[in-house]
């Protein structure tokens, strides 16, 4: 976009392209040839329609210091926002398709920090084949901030809504939970999640509706309840974790609370669905709970538990 003084040409030593040099350099190969990126020569892309099949979109912006540390490697953080875009189409039942960027460097954010953080993006574009297709670069004095529009496929009609579970429906969930946080703990640093594309058919087949968890099984879990106006009933000991966490939680004075601090952590990019009950053999989900008519009941075993913040919430 326009401004109305230079763009900064020098950052310490190192001398930044103008611009439209930074296009060239750093975001075009990541169109990966896309016809409807047009080389990002265009004020726009075009994207033809597709007969029969809905555009699914959807958006997720980043901070430093808010969303990952400010001192956190650029190509985790391209990865970081990457994957949880993609995540959220993988909750859907989408087929990732191509992607949007918005990036503001920072007054820190030196030309070798820009060329990594668009290499993060091109291992990924690579791994999970989308293509960049547009965006907007700008300066700004406050902190790194990037935002990504992603977009993916579904058959017209299809896509996998939160509003939609059904009381009498399982609840399952994919993957381990609490491994984001336990990275986080174990100082490993930032965790980088693996979207669930490889869900989409079991998905598409068997979810009544969905959801992915960023913010905490239990949270999430509780959003897509409310947006259907049912109640749950979960038992968080079916709850799957790794060894790691397992060995983590028998070192904690109370089993429950250890696996609710799992269940509430947040950063698993693990999906949460609810199924009909002759789909429980749904491959790659575990049973974790029911739908019920009303209220949100968190059980450990026998054990009730009292949750006071469902998880961590974003603002
Ligand atoms: P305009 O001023 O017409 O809005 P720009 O000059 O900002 O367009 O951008 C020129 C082209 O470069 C457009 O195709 C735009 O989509 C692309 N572009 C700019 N920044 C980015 C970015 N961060 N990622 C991808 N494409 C970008
Ligand atoms: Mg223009």
């Amino acid at each position: 976009m326009g401004r109305w003084t230079a763009w900064p040409r020098m950052s310490g030593a190192e001398t930044i392209p103008d611009e439209f040099g930074q296009i060239a350099e750093l975001f075009r190969p990541l169109t990966r040839g896309a016809p409807e990126a047009f080389n990002l020569l265009d004020d726009a892309a075009a994207i033809p329609s597709r007969p029969g099949w809905d555009m699914v979109i959807t958006k997720d912006a980043m901070v430093a210091g808010v969303h990952f540390a400010p001192d956190a490697a650029p190509a985790q953080m391209a990865q970081r926002l990457m994957r949880a875009n993609l995540s959220d189409l993988a909750a859907k039942g989408a087929e990732p398709f191509g992607y949007f960027l918005m990036v503001a460097w920072s007054p820190e954010f030196g030309w070798d920090k820009r060329k990594a953080f668009a290499r993060g993006l091109e291992l990924d574009g690579a791994q999970f084949d989308v293509s960049l297709l547009g965006g907007d670069t700008v300066s700004t004095s406050g902190p790194f901030t990037v935002s990504m529009t992603a977009m993916g496929w579904v058959p017209s009609g299809a896509m996998i809504r939160r509003d939609s579970a059904q009381v009498g429906d399982l609840v399952v969930c994919s993957g381990l939970i609490g491994e984001g946080w336990l990275d986080w703990g174990l100082g490993l640093g930032a965790h980088i999640p693996v979207p669930r594309l490889d869900l989409r058919d079991t998905l598409r087949r068997c979810a009544t509706a969905a959801a992915d968890i960023s913010d905490g099984l239990i949270a999430d879990a509780a959003h897509l309840a409310a947006a259907s106006g049912v109640g749950l009933r979960l038992d968080i000991a079916d709850m799957p974790v790794s060894r790691r966490a397992q060995a983590w939680i028998e070192t904690q004075p109370d089993m429950g609370l250890a696996r609710l601090r799992l269940a509430t952590a947040g950063d698993d990019y693990e999906l949460i669905c609810t199924v009909s009950p002759d789909h429980a053999e749904a491959f790659g989900l575990t049973v974790i709970g029911e739908v019920t008519r009303g209220g949100l009941e968190v059980f450990c075993g026998r054990q009730p538990l009292e949750v006071t913040s469902g998880g961590w919430i974003h603002h």
